[in-house]
């Protein structure tokens, strides 16, 4: 409630309410949203953030009972940072799945998969459990990158938020390296975490989220490497869970109707890296959720001639099998955790 009230008195720059409005706050910002006419992704199938909001307020519109929208905080900017609940309605809530994506500023394609993700669990909502889908979770950086694209900066590098912090090095777990040449002047950049644990609104407003509804199973959406990854991304030591989580990341890649992306450990493709306060750390060991990284697509480089389009690194031209996949592997954690529940017939 408070939340609402917040969004109602507070000045978002991407759209504004007006105090005393009817109708759901989200639906009424959603409305509002101008996605452009033309721009340089649209022949591939790239939406920008408003197309994608859109998208999803046609779900909240036609099934209310099923999905809700929530303000859950706002961006260092002050853009609205929305989470998307789905459930059964007629049945008892047992279990929690949290999904986040694009905490990376040019990793459209883990909000693509969010999208799909929404639709296809409108369509049919899992049992005894609800799921929450957080489709932006960096708007700041979202919007600079849109920013960029229209206006054909193509070499323009986006990763941050609009305090120059990665959210994806913003957590509580791990941020210390364990690695000895870390200390070393030259490697010292390459184990850096955030400030502090939860420094910014963004990592917050989700952490807030999870204290309210503590996650059962957790998925991070990334993009590039096709890869699903377990904990620990700080530590090189595997969990006390390695390999029960490594199954259920095969079980979830083997869901993928195209080809199925590699189970690997966090930090395990190169001896000595460590992803220090990377968010599945936190879940996993603050919330005890069974945590997932998942790095969409391959690369959408080819050739030379765009090695430095880094839009194109992250997203594919053809998004259609990478979209298909991601979404594919996060429905099967959904059915796994789904098996868990008990539900009094
Ligand atoms: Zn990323």
């Amino acid at each position: 409630m408070l939340g609402l009230i917040l969004a109602l008195l507070s000045p978002p720059l991407a759209a504004t309410l007006d105090p005393g409005v009817q109708g759901a706050p989200f639906s009424i910002w959603a409305a509002r949203l101008e996605p452009p006419e033309v721009h340089p992704e649209r022949a591939q199938g790239w939406d920008f953030a408003a197309s994608l909001f859109q998208r999803v307020d046609a779900l909240v519109q036609d099934k209310p009972g099923v999905i809700q929208a929530e303000l859950i905080g706002r961006s260092v900017e002050r853009r609205p940072i929305w989470a998307f609940h789905v459930r059964d309605p007629g049945l008892p809530v047992e279990r929690q799945v949290l999904v986040i994506a694009q905490l990376h500023s040019l990793e459209w394609i883990g909000a693509e998969v969010a999208v799909e993700l929404l639709e296809r669990l409108v369509e049919a909502p899992p049992r005894g459990l609800r799921v929450s889908v957080i489709v932006i979770a960096n708007p700041d950086g979202r919007w600079r990158a849109e920013e960029d694209l229209l206006a054909g900066r193509v070499h323009s590098y986006r990763r941050a938020n609009a305090a120059g912090v990665d959210l994806n090095r913003d957590w509580s777990v791990n941020r210390e390296s364990d690695v000895i040449w870390s200390k070393l002047p030259y490697s010292r950049r390459y184990y850096t975490s955030s400030p502090e644990a939860l420094s910014q609104p963004e990592t917050q407003a989700i952490d807030a989220l999870a204290q309210r509804m503590p996650p059962d199973a957790f998925v991070s959406l990334h993009a590039f490497g096709g890869y699903v990854e377990i904990p620990w991304g700080g530590v090189y030591e595997p969990t006390p869970d390695h390999a029960r989580l490594m199954a259920m990341g095969r079980e979830m890649a083997e869901a993928m109707p195209n080809r199925p992306y590699r189970t690997i450990q966090l930090n395990h493709f190169v001896r000595w890296f460590r992803a220090l306060g990377c968010e599945i750390d936190h879940f996993y060991e603050v919330y005890g959720a069974d945590a997932f990284l998942i790095e969409l697509t391959r690369s959408g480089l080819r050739g030379p001639a765009t090695w430095k389009d880094y839009f194109r690194w992250y997203n594919p031209v053809d998004k259609t099998e990478h979209v298909q996949d991601g979404t594919a592997a996060v429905q099967a954690l959904v059915r796994m955790v789904e098996t868990e529940v008990t539900l009094a017939e």
